[in-house]
C-alpha cells in the first residue's frame, strides 16, 4: 500500500462539507475514535474524510474486524467531491447500532460519478466501527457493495 496521508490543518474547512473546521468535526475523532456519546454519523463523516486524506490507517482502525480488509489503496486517479447524508437510523450517542445512507460524489478519469451507499455501523468497546454497505438502489439488503 503506496502513499501518504495528506496534510491538513485544523483551521480548515473540513473535507466532509459539515461546514465546521477540521479541528472541530473530523480531527478529533481520527485521532480518538467515534466514542462513547459520538454518533454513527460522526464516523461515517470522519470516515469520508479520510478516504479524502487518504488515511488508511484510520479506516483500518474504524473497520469492524469481522468485516475489515486487510489493507487499503487509494487510487490517484479517484478524487471526491462531496459528501451528502440522506438519512440515519439509530447510530446515537448510547445507542449500540446505527445506519446511515449517504451519497458521495467522485470523479474518475475525469467522470463525475457518485456512490450510494446504506452503510451499518456497530459500536465496539464504546467506540463505532463500520461493518459494511449496500447500494440501496440494488434492491436493499443482501447484496454486498464491498
Ligand atoms: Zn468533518
Amino acid at each position: 500500500m503506496a502513499g501518504e496521508r495528506k496534510k491538513i490543518t485544523d483551521d480548515v474547512a473540513c473535507p466532509c462539507g459539515s461546514q465546521s473546521s477540521y479541528g472541530s468535526c473530523c480531527g478529533p475523532v481520527h485521532a480518538d475514535g467515534a466514542g462513547l456519546g459520538s454518533t454513527a454519523e460522526q464516523l461515517m463523516r470522519a470516515r469520508y474524510s479520510a478516504y479524502v486524506l487518504h488515511d488508511g490507517e484510520f479506516l483500518l482502525r474504524s473497520w469492524h474486524p469481522d468485516t475489515r480488509p486487510a489493507t487499503i489503496g487509494f487510487d490517484a486517479e479517484h478524487i471526491w467531491r462531496g459528501l451528502r447524508i440522506e438519512a440515519t437510523t439509530g447510530g446515537g450517542g448510547l445507542e449500540r447500532t446505527g445506519t446511515v445512507e449517504f451519497r458521495a460524489r467522485f470523479q474518475h478519469f475525469g467522470r463525475n460519478l457518485e456512490l450510494h451507499e446504506l452503510s451499518r455501523f456497530e459500536r465496539v468497546g464504546g467506540s463505532w466501527l463500520y461493518v459494511d454497505g449496500f447500494d440501496p438502489d440494488a434492491g436493499g439488503a443482501g447484496r454486498r457493495q464491498r
